[in-house]
């Protein structure tokens, strides 16, 4: 298989150089030339199959330059019970009302981005040692994608990881599951000042190609292929658990940020998985949503895009959603282009609704604060089950648009413990249960490194570590 760029510039490329790009070249996000079909005979082979076996059967679809031995070592290094918790990895529970919660969350960092990050630090590893390459992995986090990008990379060979955050802004349990990792290999910098100065120090660092060039600069963000291609499994995964035969088909309803989780749900259905419809539930910051539902996206800068309590969907610039825009213009890479030229301003492609919403599946609704606190509570009230804020949205959408008999798959993307005051404020001080290797995290000694927000500084920090 062949991986393209959606704005047509870039020589074709294999899986394991694909797997270490940011970028492409020319400004856009590679893609496989074609997703392959899955057939029916095939999908009703795949039906029995362990997470690992699946996980197998469709990445070496995609990635067909690496050893196929060594890709099923891959997998099952990654995919067990001792990291997820569960031989299923990704099981599925059904609510009073019939909604389905695919258990994406049971991972090191209680994410859904676990599933994908922790592939990724296995194949990055992989195809280093093969090439006889090294890297430098620079990250600006919020939160949840730094956490995951490190509990997948510590103590990887030819490996640092340098993560940015924004000094006393994360919340305590955050801080401790990043900070108290004692790996050599992982750098925590807290910079004084917000997310979006950490943001910048990366890309200035990006920008000087010297720098990038000596020390192999790379990222681990949501537009990487390889996270992508892992998250195509568990739609797989959590549509055989939730029907009895290939004849029936199931909806997902995912929290969605930069359209990373629901663009592996839309190629799983481009490979010919039956699924009905696509859900992509927003919380207050609504670019996506308003896309679904009227075609005109218009993309918002950070200082407009709402602080909420479903944090990691606070985006206002889907930065994946151009691997379905390019499906959706027919795979011309000159219209991708041209939509992008002024990526401030948006487009409007409102005359294609109708593939939109039918050819392709999606629809979309949106969920707020008020809407969080009360999903969570009812869910409790009627199931004594708990969610956390992300999944509320979720549900939230999946209860608002339901049609009648279908089977809605919503993705849980986080689990509660990671957000109690939010879970306090719906429920009141119960007890929300943590994972045993989380318990006690807050006690552990803390290793981070406060910088000024300068650019020179964080450079020096990493010319001291990094023997090159
Ligand atoms: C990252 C994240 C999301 C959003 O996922 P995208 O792939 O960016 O759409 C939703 N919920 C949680 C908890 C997340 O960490």
């Amino acid at each position: 298989m062949y991986y393209i760029s959606t704005r047509g510039n870039t020589p074709k490329m294999q899986f394991s150089d694909v797997l270490l790009m940011g970028l492409a070249p020319d400004g856009g996000l590679m893609l496989p030339e074609t997703y392959p079909h899955i057939d029916r005979v095939t999908l009703d082979k795949w039906r029995a199959l362990s997470y690992t076996d699946l996980a197998f059967e469709i990445m070496s679809l995609f990635a067909t330059d690496i050893d196929k031995a060594d890709l099923k070592a891959l997998i099952d290094k990654t995919y067990t019970k001792i990291a997820f918790g569960t031989d299923e990895i990704t099981p599925v529970r059904t609510l009073k009302d019939g909604i389905k919660i695919l258990e994406l969350s049971n991972g090191p960092t209680l994410a859904f981005k676990d599933i994908a990050m922790q592939f990724l630090g296995n194949a990055f590893e992989y195809v280093l040692k093969q090439k006889g390459e090294r890297l430098t992995i620079i990250g600006a986090t919020s939160g949840d994608t730094g956490s995951a990008a490190e509990y997948a990379l510590r103590g990887k060979d030819n490996i640092e990881v340098f993560m940015m955050s924004p000094h006393g802004k994360m919340s305590e349990f955050q801080r401790a599951q990043m900070y108290s990792l004692t790996d050599k290999n992982i750098h925590n910098i807290a910079i004084d000042g917000m997310f979006d100065d950490c943001q910048d120090i990366v890309k200035a660092l990006q920008n000087d190609k010297d720098f990038k060039a000596k020390y192999r600069l790379g990222t681990v963000n949501s537009i990487n292929w390889g996270r992508i291609l892992a998250q195509i499994v568990y739609y797989f995964k959590g549509y055989f658990a939730s029907t009895t035969d290939n004849d029936q088909k199931v909806s997902f309803c995912v929290p969605s940020g930069n359209f990373g989780n629901i663009c592996a749900g839309h190629i799983a259905r481009e490979m010919g998985l039956p699924i009905h419809r696509l859900i992509v539930a927003t919380n207050e910051n609504d670019v996506l949503n308003d896309f679904f539902n009227q075609g005109r996206y218009t993309p918002r800068t950070p200082s407009e895009t709402f602080i909420t309590s479903s944090p990691s969907m606070d985006i206002s610039k889907a930065s994946n959603f151009e691997r379905f825009i390019y499906l959706l213009s027919d795979k011309n890479g000159e219209t991708i282009s041209q939509l992008w030229m002024d990526s401030k301003k948006g487009f409007d492609l409102s005359d294609k609704l109708t593939d939109i919403n039918g050819k392709y599946g999606f629809v979309s609704g949106k969920s707020t604060h008020a809407d969080r606190i009360a999903t969570i509570k009812a869910v409790y009230e009627s199931d004594k089950d708990l969610i956390d804020p992300h999944t509320a949205d979720g549900v939230k959408v999946a209860r608002s648009v339901r049609e009648d008999n279908e089977i809605i798959v919503c993705a849980e993307t986080a689990l509660p413990a990671k957000f109690s005051e939010t879970m306090a404020e719906a429920l009141g001080e119960i007890d929300i249960p943590r994972p045993t290797h989380t318990k006690d995290i807050e006690t552990l000694p803390q290793f981070v490194t406060v910088l000024d927000n300068k650019a020179e500084l964080v450079r020096a920090e990493i010319e001291k570590v990094v023997k090159i």
